[in-house]
């Protein structure tokens, strides 16, 4: 059985985060989606908030499994038996940054891949950062977020 890991802030999980998911889930035997701590100062939602909000929309998905992990990646991934990591690649801008840590995590631990998954031209331009943006403004949140989840960003923005 093999077994993915596909990290990230997913502050909120966007409709780009899901395309990828999906793909890595008809990839590998299980996915296992965690949610990470935000580098970020003031996240929108708490990292059990992100995880329930992603089983939400992984309902449909029977291999994929949503955690949280506050440790390194390499730990994380090798407690799970993973042998690759997954990682979307959406632009050139994506590249440099993902490179160093693929090659920072495969020092850590040789024995885990960081696999790239091309992004789909439709989430290209598509970040959880653009999503809030949109949703301060009021803009139709569609395009850019699982149905599952648009009252939660919704309810967010009004407090
Ligand atoms: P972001 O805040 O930039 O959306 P995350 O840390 O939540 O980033 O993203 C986790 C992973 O998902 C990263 O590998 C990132 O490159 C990838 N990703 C983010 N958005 C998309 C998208 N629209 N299409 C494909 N991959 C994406």
């Amino acid at each position: 059985m093999k077994a993915a890991v596909y990290p990230g802030s997913f502050d909120p999980v966007t409709l780009g985060h899901m395309n990828i998911i999906e793909r890595a889930a008809s990839i590998f035997d299980k996915v296992y989606v965690c949610v990470m701590v935000n580098s970020e100062k003031n996240p929108m939602f708490s990292r059990q908030e992100r995880v329930e909000m992603i089983q939400r929309c992984c309902a449909g998905l029977p291999n994929v499994v949503v955690e949280t992990s506050g440790g390194l990646l390499v730990d994380y991934a090798a407690s799970r038996g993973a042998v690759a990591i997954v990682k979307g690649l959406r632009a050139v801008s994506d590249f440099d940054w993902e490179f160093q840590m693929a090659l920072a995590n495969k020092k850590l631990n040789p024995a885990i891949e960081t696999m790239f998954l091309a992004s789909s031209e439709k989430y290209t331009y598509l970040s959880s950062t653009v999503a809030k943006e949109m949703a301060k403004y009021g803009a139709d949140l569609s395009d850019f977020l699982p149905n599952e989840i648009i009252p939660d960003v919704l309810n967010k923005q009004k407090k």
